[in-house]
């Protein structure tokens, strides 16, 4: 039903086969999309592998969104290789902060890596955006990634969570900016999943392991489940979608008190109803 058949997509983000952006370029490609890809460069020949593996990708081409330099390079070479065309839509799935944010209090976190976190994290969808703008199509529809960790606290993620949050609220502000010219703005709360940046979080394993325990579908997500939301708010079948944060979790985020507390784990096979 979704065809993004003669539609060209701006993805950014992808590092590895594990990464988010990768599962979501699959199923955008299986949708009929073309695949515009940029890249950080010392994940080059990784990418270049990658390519060879979706014919969808039709150019690739490198991009650093920490500076307004890194990210006109991208779309110099954008125009350059592809002068007519107008983007339809593009994916955010981009943040980093250095190892120390991860392993040390907050609050001992220097300024320096506070600001490159938020500047990479958060700042980055606002400054895509902008430089992309004249390349998109009228009512374009732009999806990042964000986590739970923006809205309720969870351990070792420190100064990310903070730019989660400021990336949450940029979407609702970019959401309200581009609305009047039909350009959507939207973000899929993931949970979490083993990927390249998400090694970097210490305890990572034992979240995972905690998620499955206790989120109502009883297991953790996957790369499809992800690009599955991310095909739906990118098509004209959310086109009333807009500034959204939405939850592909199995349902964690609606947790309170974990049900694990109980004696006996509630299953509905094991209630009378069915005897
Ligand atoms: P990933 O490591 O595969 O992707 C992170 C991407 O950010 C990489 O492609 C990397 O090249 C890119 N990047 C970092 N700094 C950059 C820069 N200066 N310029 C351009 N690109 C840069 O990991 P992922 O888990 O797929 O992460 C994608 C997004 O999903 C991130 O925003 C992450 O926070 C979010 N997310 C991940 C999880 C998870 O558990 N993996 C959960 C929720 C949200």
């Amino acid at each position: 039903m979704i065809d993004f058949k003669d539609q060209t997509i701006l993805v950014f983000g992808v590092a590895s086969e594990d990464s988010i952006a990768w599962g979501i370029c699959q199923t955008l490609a299986k949708a009929g999309a073309k695949l515009i890809l940029g890249y950080q460069p010392r994940y080059r020949s990784r990418l270049l592998q990658l390519q060879k593996s979706l014919p969808a990708i039709e150019g690739l081409y490198p991009i650093d969104v920490a500076t307004e330099e890194g990210v006109q390079n991208f779309f110099r070479e954008f125009s350059l290789h592809h002068s007519h065309c107008k983007a339809h839509a593009l994916v955010h799935s981009i943040a980093f902060s250095p190892r120390e944010t991860f392993d040390r209090s907050s609050l001992f976190a220097t300024q320096e890596a506070i600001d490159l976190t938020l500047t990479i994290s958060a700042h980055s969808l606002q400054r895509l955006l902008r430089l992309a703008l004249p390349h998109l199509v009228p009512g374009s529809s732009t999806v990042t990634l964000t986590y739970l960790a923006a809205q309720r606290w969870v351990p070792a993620y420190r100064v990310m969570a903070i730019a989660k949050a400021a990336l949450e609220c940029w979407v609702r502000e970019l959401a309200c900016e581009l609305g009047a010219d039909g350009h959507r703005v939207n973000a899929i709360s993931s949970g979490p999943m083993k990927t390249l940046a998400s090694t970097g979080i210490p305890g990572i394993e034992k979240i995972l392991a905690h998620v499955e325990r206790n989120a109502p579908l009883r297991r953790n997500i996957t790369q499809e489940e992800v690009a599955g939301a991310a095909l739906w708010l990118l098509s004209d079948l959310a086109s009333g979608v807009t500034g959204q944060i939405i939850y592909v979790d199995a349902g964690y985020s609606i947790i309170a008190v974990p049900g694990a507390i109980r004696e006996e784990p509630c299953h509905l096979s094991r209630l009378p109803l069915w005897e």
